[in-house]
């Protein structure tokens, strides 16, 4: 890794479905691991529906696979606090916004996190859970640790050029007009992650095979070690509004 993590305190990361956290920072949340900080782990939905064959994997069994496939995952990147909120996957959106809110809020009192992880308010890929679980993230940090930082991931426009071909053939992005890509001066966070730590999130990413395995034979090992498992990217959320400061709850 060439360059520092940010900070040197708690890391939270507030993620929509069990793989958000590992595609988007399972390098950082391993590193920060190794560096002797404390890393928590927040899942919204138990990405019950996360599947083409529905037939073969009824929503229960596919939520417990994942429960099992998130813990070990989490376990190779050295992260073992994980709060699950068990929410709908796919109906983030309906849910009540205040006491979605106020359990979050609870956990990042317990952490104090330094620095929080979560998606841009277009939800990085433009699912609707991802920019549901931004807004949430957004008003728990901002309204129970105002003064943590928040970063929201986003790829490098010269990261994305160079595998614009895996995009175009994975299609994750739901709409052309949203903004993964960053102009070199908005990046705030670039971990390049070494050897070793690409290493460790490629298991961390086969840990969770029920969303990975199909990937990996698609692109193979090497392929998606170095596009998966090389460079996390993040840039600044705005700093949490000053009327929240004085808000009190
Ligand atoms: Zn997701």
């Amino acid at each position: 890794m060439t360059n520092p993590l940010p900070g040197t305190g708690p890391v939270l990361g507030i993620w929509a479905h069990p793989d958000d956290e590992v595609y988007l920072s399972g390098g950082l949340m391993a590193a920060a691991r190794a560096a002797g900080r404390r890393v928590v782990c927040v899942t919204a939905t138990r990405g019950e529906h996360g599947t083409d064959d529905p037939e073969h994997w009824p929503p229960e069994r596919l939520a417990a696979v994942r429960e099992v496939e998130l813990t070990a995952s989490l376990a190779a990147l050295g992260v073992t606090e994980h709060h699950q909120l068990g929410l709908p996957d796919g109906g983030c959106a309906r849910q009540p916004f205040d006491a979605v809110v106020a359990r979050l809020a609870a956990i990042v009192a317990e952490v104090r996190p330094e620095v929080v992880l979560t998606f841009g308010p277009d939800g990085f890929t433009g699912h609707p859970d991802h920019r549901m679980v931004s807004a949430w993230a957004e008003a728990a940090r901002n309204r129970a640790a105002p003064a943590a930082r928040l970063l929201h991931p986003r790829l490098t426009a010269a990261f994305a050029d160079t595998w614009q071909h895996v995009y175009d053939r994975l299609q994750l992005f739901d709409s052309a007009d949203l903004p993964w890509r960053a102009a070199p001066d908005r990046v705030a966070v670039e971990l390049r992650l070494d050897d070793a730590l690409a290493d460790r999130k490629l298991v961390a990413l086969r840990a969770q095979a029920t969303q990975t395995a199909e990937l990996l034979t698609l692109l193979g090992a090497e392929t998606m070690r170095a596009w998966a498992c090389s460079v996390e990217s993040f840039v600044d959320a705005a700093p949490a509004p000053a009327w929240d400061f004085a808000d009190g709850c």
